[in-house]
């Protein structure tokens, strides 16, 4: 878990914009979250570096080591979509940003939280879960290695992927989710609970290992009860009831894909956020893509993209113990929820707010004298 560190004077953010609606998304949550943070006391340098496929035009790169270099002397940064399927492997310079920023800075954790909204369209009500997914290993290919690749082609016909799960990896996203299931307890004054979601039956050792470091954790948080639930059944008792659950921790393929089946629970992916975080760094990123089908048109829901930098701003005020920190997230989710709840939405949410008119009535509510 990441160990608190000495307040800061101010806080350096990298802004990463990143593919499709990246550019339209990631301005405005930044714009936004700079205002809460002044009006909460917060000095914040936000720092723009380049990253994706404009990256690759300029300088060869898709996550150019100048970017890099930047991020060592940052606190966090922000990571707008990359649309890396169209990013091509074989050619040199054409990295996935997201998979090599999270294993360079080791942000072994992301934390996916799926909850109403205020007036947001959903066909659940009173959800509120966070899927805490692991982010390092598991069966992804690009990030479970040192050299080479974690697929390989035996004969035209035969792929066999390896994954990987080591006891290190289970049982820090373990800790992790029983800190933050203790937290969530706190804020809600009701117990805690940890759902460990895992195919052990199956996949005897690897996820036998998973859930033994689940368990082997539980035993230091007596006030956060644990269970389990092998991930077929999760993904079934999610769409049947997805009220049970508190926090849910898994492996890195299941984690991916519940935390997409949880933001359509409770509405659309443009108002899932994530963080990415690690003992040293963290990372803000919204759970959708690209989005290539609405890029340029104006009409991008920026709430996951505002939500995921509130989140960064929450992890800031744990790390660095640092309530300016907590207060500009609070003040940031609020102005979104106080949006919202006026009727302001973008066509995802059925709504014909432009990209720019949402942003406007956010603003509007964080700093009510400013310019519409
Ligand atoms: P990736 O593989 O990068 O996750 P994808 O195509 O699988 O990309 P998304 O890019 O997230 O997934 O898009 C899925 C659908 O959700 C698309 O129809 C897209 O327009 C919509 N969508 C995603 N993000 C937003 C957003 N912020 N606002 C409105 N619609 C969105």
């Amino acid at each position: 878990m990441s160990s608190s560190g000495p307040r800061q004077a101010a806080y350096r953010l990298g802004v990463l914009k990143g593919d499709g609606i990246g550019p339209e998304v990631v301005p405005v949550a930044v714009d936004l979250a700079d205002l809460s943070a002044r009006a909460a006391g917060l000095s914040v340098e936000w720092v723009e570096l380049p990253v994706g496929l404009e990256a690759y035009g300029q300088l060869g790169d898709t996550l150019p080591q100048q970017t890099v270099e930047a991020l060592h002397g940052c606190h966090g940064w922000v990571l707008g979509p990359v649309e890396h399927h169209r990013y091509d492997p074989r050619l040199s310079g054409m990295r996935n940003p997201s998979g090599t920023l999270r294993r360079l800075f080791d942000l072994y954790a992301n934390e996916r939280p799926a909850r109403n909204l205020p007036a947001v369209p959903s066909r659940y009500e009173a959800v509120d879960l966070v899927v805490v997914r692991e982010n390092t290993e598991g069966f992804y290919a690009d990030r479970n290695v040192l050299e080479g690749d974690a697929e390989v082609l035996v004969t035209p016909d035969v792929v066999i992927s390896l994954r990987v799960v080591t006891r290190r990896a289970c049982e820090r996203i373990a800790e992790y989710a029983f800190q933050l299931a203790r937290r969530r307890a706190r804020l809600r004054a009701r117990p805690g609970r940890v759902t460990a979601v895992h195919k052990a039956n199956v996949l005897r050792r690897g996820d036998g290992l998973f859930l033994a470091c689940c368990r082997a954790v539980a035993s230091r948080y007596p006030d956060v009860a644990l269970d389990d639930v092998h991930a077929d059944a999760a993904a079934y008792f999610l769409v049947r009831d997805p009220q049970r659950y508190d926090v849910l921790v898994t492996t890195n393929l299941f984690g991916d894909i519940l935390s997409d089946q949880a933001a359509g629970l409770v509405g659309s992916l443009g108002v899932a956020p994530s963080l990415n975080s690690g003992d040293e760094h963290a990372m803000a990123q919204a759970v959708h893509g690209s989005a290539p089908d609405i890029a340029g048109s104006g009409v991008a829901n920026p709430t996951a993209e505002i939500l995921s930098v509130a989140m960064l701003f929450e992890w800031l005020g744990r790390r660095f113990d640092d309530p300016a920190a907590t207060e500009a997230a609070r003040r940031l989710e609020e102005a979104v929820g106080a949006a919202l709840s006026a009727g302001v939405r973008t066509p995802d949410l059925g709504g014909s707010a432009t990209t720019a008119e949402f942003a406007r009535a956010v603003r509007a509510r964080l700093a009510p004298g400013s310019m519409l």
